[in-house]
């Protein structure tokens, strides 16, 4: 459906988008994910025809969209602060794209009370939209998005603004709804869990790249260059040589697989949620954290000058200070 092909873009002679390439397919909800400052929303904001890329062409349907005004491309965009418009009612802010769209009275109508269903809003047609909740907000944006049926909807970053709790319910209802629509999707956020949660593909963004692109399940399971293990929150990357069957690194020979010959400089990245406690093996350390998590306990060790984090469970009594040996059951090279 959506094609992009080599866009490039430069702002006072930063180049904030390198070359990206991708394409997402219908009914797919693909996940922009990547640090803030690495180039989404200009990214979404070329896809929308708002702003025009230096090179690189965007196509839908094996069309060109160069020349396609943003009102035409029909597709919708929401962000973070919803932009709703205020002291107007929840009714006249969702048929906003419908009047555009020339709908007649009696189809907004219908069309307004389908998408107030859709988004557990019924009844609020006639509420002022300053007197609704942030979570109510984000609902009404939602259905104002939704409603003129965008062959393309993004979605940048938008529950930023909300607390933690609100985040979780609305993301899931967010993805019910979208997946019932058969919605074609793109998300943008930075955060990882949201993008795991809700994304068919993920693609991974760092400085104007997109650095990896797979299901969620496979780029959190193999993530492939330091910055994105980083990213998805593991801390365990260090720098090691390859030897024999494993890594040198400076505080344990790790076993690993690789076909990188011996003698190679490489990254390794130990899971922290694969290793046991050992009496005898393993890599030995000195305990300097202890956290409890509630299903996990985080235990951080000092291994030869390294800190190595790991999230076990049934972890037996263990306080800071004590010596212990940790055998991680998967160690991954990362990149070379
Ligand atoms: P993200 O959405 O990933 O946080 P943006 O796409 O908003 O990143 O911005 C990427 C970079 O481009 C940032 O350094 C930002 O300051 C810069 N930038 C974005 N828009 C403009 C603009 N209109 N003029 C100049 N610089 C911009
Ligand atoms: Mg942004």
């Amino acid at each position: 459906m959506l094609e992009l092909n080599a866009i490039s873009k430069t702002f006072d002679s930063k180049q904030v988008l390198r070359a990206v390439s991708l394409s997402v397919a219908e009914g797919e909800i693909v996940t922009l994910l990547g640090p803030s400052g690495c180039g989404k929303s200009t990214l979404l904001q070329i896809i929308a025809g708002l702003m025009q890329p230096d090179a690189g062409d965007v196509q839908w349907d094996n069309q060109p969209l160069v020349s396609v005004p943003p009102h035409l491309r029909n597709f919708g965009l929401m962000f973070q602060d919803y932009a709703l418009f205020p002291h107007k009612s929840v009714a006249e802010n969702v048929a906003f794209g419908l009047k555009t769209a020339k709908k007649t009275a009696v189809e907004q109508k219908t069309r307004i009370t389908e998408m107030l269903q859709l988004v557990g809003l019924s009844g609020f047609e006639d509420r002022d939209v300053n007197t609704l909740s942030g979570g109510e907000q984000q609902r009404v944006a939602l259905a104002r998005s939704l409603a003129p049926q965008p062959k393309l909807l993004m979605l940048d970053e938008p529950l930023g603004a909300l607390d933690r709790a609100l985040r979780e319910t609305l993301l899931d209802e967010l993805r019910q709804i979208l997946r019932s629509l058969g919605q074609t999707t793109i998300y943008v956020t930075h955060d990882q869990e949201e993008a795991f949660a809700i994304s068919d593909r993920m693609l991974i963004m760092n400085a104007g790249e997109i650095v990896q692109a797979g299901p969620p399940q496979h780029v959190y399971a193999t993530p492939n260059s330091e910055f994105t293990a980083r990213f998805l929150g593991f801390s365990n990357v260090f720098s090691g040589v390859v030897s024999g069957d494993g890594v040198q690194t400076d505080f344990a020979e790790l076993a690993v697989d690789t076909a990188l010959l011996t003698g190679a400089v490489t990254k390794v990245l130990i899971r922290p949620e694969q290793a046991q406690l050992s009496d005898s093996t393993g890599i030995p350390g000195v305990v300097t954290d202890v956290s409890f998590r509630g299903a996990t306990t985080r235990l951080r060790i000092d291994a030869n000058g390294a800190h190595l984090d790991f999230e076990l469970i049934d972890l037996p009594d263990i306080a800071v200070g004590d010596d212990v040996r940790i055998v991680p059951s998967k160690v991954q090279v990362i990149a070379n």
